[in-house]
């Protein structure tokens, strides 16, 4: 299809509808006709063009007047601009800008720090065309003002009077002022707050009062009225600087002096203790130091301290010299006690050998053996454990002596002693039975075990090289050894073991006879 055809069916169809061929009619038919026909026509998509370009609610208002055409179009324009006034409402605009402004003049001559603060900064923001952004910014400002605004300070001026809060002037006139300005400054209150004032003034640890602060605290005191003057405040202020300064200078002085004195006193005391013997003669020379550490400050809070380390010498003076009496005292009866504890305890040593131990040997001694044999007895009888005891008699004994003397018999007896320790077992008894007679208790053995270690003993004797200056003795023992189950009794056992030790000495010595 062609234009042509499509000119022809617009007009066509302008007929059909009976409608005149004028240009917006034959606009709107030829358009129809074009889109029917499958033709994109520039000029018919002119209304929708123009449409979009204006603001959302022009375009939803022109969806309400089912506007069509581009006159129509034109028309709802032109009625909308013949309603808007330009020059009216930049009128209202600026009447408003300057209805803010005053009340912002207002607010700022009013009393009130914060609310005239940010009604100046509100009035800059004004006069330099601010952007919609920072307008919100100051309402936000403004809104947390009033949502902060406190009051209630107004409480305390109730103790004067009638109150009515939103009118201050009315409130301030209504104050009983004369009560106000009669109430805390009469001359007695004064006085009072003077002598205070006067006291916190002088100060507490330097000793001396500097002429200034004299001066100063005089002046009130004589006339305290002078407290509402205003030039007494500074004098006041620097006073009290002056008096913590002296306070401080003091402070120091006093820690200068005490530690010097304690320096020296530490020196006196390590030394002292290094001397501690003249301990009490050390503590008087402190308490004289201390005294003349006394001429040496004037400081009247030194002489406190002074006298304290002063007081603690002398006590510590006195107390030695009691001690070192005491110690004086006792110590003669410490000495005797002591001598006699060792004399005691010696005693007890002895008494202790003597009871079990042979002094020459250090083998059992005839008490022990005794005992010792009661308690194999014991267990003979109860158990029927066998022991068999051995007497051993040194031959010619005491020929040793009558040729080396005594002393060579000691130590031959000794060295004796010591064959038998060496040769018996840790469960054998051996003991020295008296003289130069020894006896052995053998548990658990039998008269052949017996008679094997009297043999192996009289075979030590013999062949062992006993010296005693320079002398070779040579000395032989005679054994006589009986088992317990053959005999009858201990006594039996016993008698029966000297009679076998009878013959072999009987025998020609030097040999065992058991029995
Ligand atoms: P036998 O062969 O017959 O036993 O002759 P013996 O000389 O050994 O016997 P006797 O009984 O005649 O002499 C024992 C001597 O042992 C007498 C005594 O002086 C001496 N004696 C006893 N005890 C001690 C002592 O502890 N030390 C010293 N050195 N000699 C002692
Ligand atoms: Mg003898
Ligand atoms: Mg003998």
């Amino acid at each position: 299809m062609n234009i042509q055809t499509i000119i022809k069916k617009a007009i066509k169809r302008l007929e059909i509808e009976g409608k005149l061929l004028t240009p917006d009619f034959y606009t709107e038919a030829f358009c129809k006709e074009a889109a029917s026909a499958g033709f994109r026509v520039e000029d018919c998509a002119k209304l929708d063009k123009f449409k979009s370009m204006l603001n959302k609610e022009f375009q939803d208002e022109l969806k309400k007047y089912h506007i069509k055409t581009i006159s129509e179009l034109a028309h709802f324009l032109i009625s909308k601009l013949n309603r808007t006034n330009p020059s009216h409402c930049s009128n209202l605009l600026e009447t408003q800008t300057a209805f803010t402004k005053r009340v912002l003049q207002v607010i700022e001559v009013l009393h009130n720090r914060e609310a005239s603060e940010l009604a100046r900064k509100s009035l800059d923001l004004l006069g330099r065309e601010p952007s919609i952004a920072e307008m919100e910014q100051f309402i936000q400002s403004w809104v947390n003002f009033v949502g902060t605004y406190d009051d209630s300070f107004l409480q305390i001026l109730k103790l004067f009077g009638d109150i009515d809060s939103s009118d201050l002037k009315k409130s301030v006139q209504n104050l009983n002022l004369a009560d106000v300005s009669a109430k805390p400054f009469n001359s007695f209150e004064l006085s009072k707050v003077a002598s205070l004032l006067v006291s916190s003034l002088v100060p507490s640890i330097a000793s001396d009062i500097n002429e200034k602060i004299a001066e100063i605290s005089q002046k009130i005191q004589k006339n305290p009225a002078l407290l509402e003057s205003a030039t007494i405040a500074d004098e006041i202020k620097s006073a009290i600087s002056l008096r913590i300064a002296l306070d401080k200078q003091s402070v120091k002085d006093m820690i200068e002096s005490i530690d010097g004195v304690l320096d020296r006193l530490s020196l006196r005391l390590i030394e002292m203790i290094e001397s501690s013997d003249s301990s009490t003669l050390e503590i008087q020379k402190i308490k004289k130091e201390l005294e003349s550490y006394s001429n040496e400050s004037t400081s009247a809070n030194f002489n406190i301290a002074h006298k304290k380390l002063y007081t603690i010498a002398v006590a510590l003076e006195e107390n030695t010299k009691a001690l070192t009496k005491d110690l004086k005292k006792h110590s003669g009866e410490v000495t005797v006690l002591s001598k006699k504890i060792e004399q005691l305890e010696y005693e007890l040593e002895q008494a202790k050998e003597q009871s079990r131990e042979d002094f020459l040997t250090k083998l059992y001694n005839k008490r022990a053996l005794d005992e010792l044999m009661n308690v194999k007895e014991a267990e003979f009888e109860r158990y029927e454990h066998n022991f068999t005891v051995v007497f051993f008699d040194l031959d010619h004994f005491k020929s040793v002596n009558d040729t080396y003397g005594h002393d060579a018999g000691d130590a031959v007896l000794f060295a004796f002693a010591k064959i038998l320790k060496h040769e018996a077992r840790t469960v054998d008894i051996i003991g020295r039975f008296g003289g130069e007679e020894f006896m052995a208790i053998l548990g658990e053995t039998d008269l052949d075990g017996g008679v094997v270690f009297a043999q192996k003993i009289r075979n030590k004797l013999k062949n062992a090289r006993m010296m005693y200056k320079d002398n070779h003795i040579k000395l032989t023992v005679s054994c006589g050894v009986s088992e317990r189950k053959t005999h009858f009794s201990l006594q039996n056992l016993i008698k029966s073991a000297d009679e076998a030790l009878y013959k072999a000495k009987k025998d020609g010595r030097d040999r065992v006879e058991a029995k």
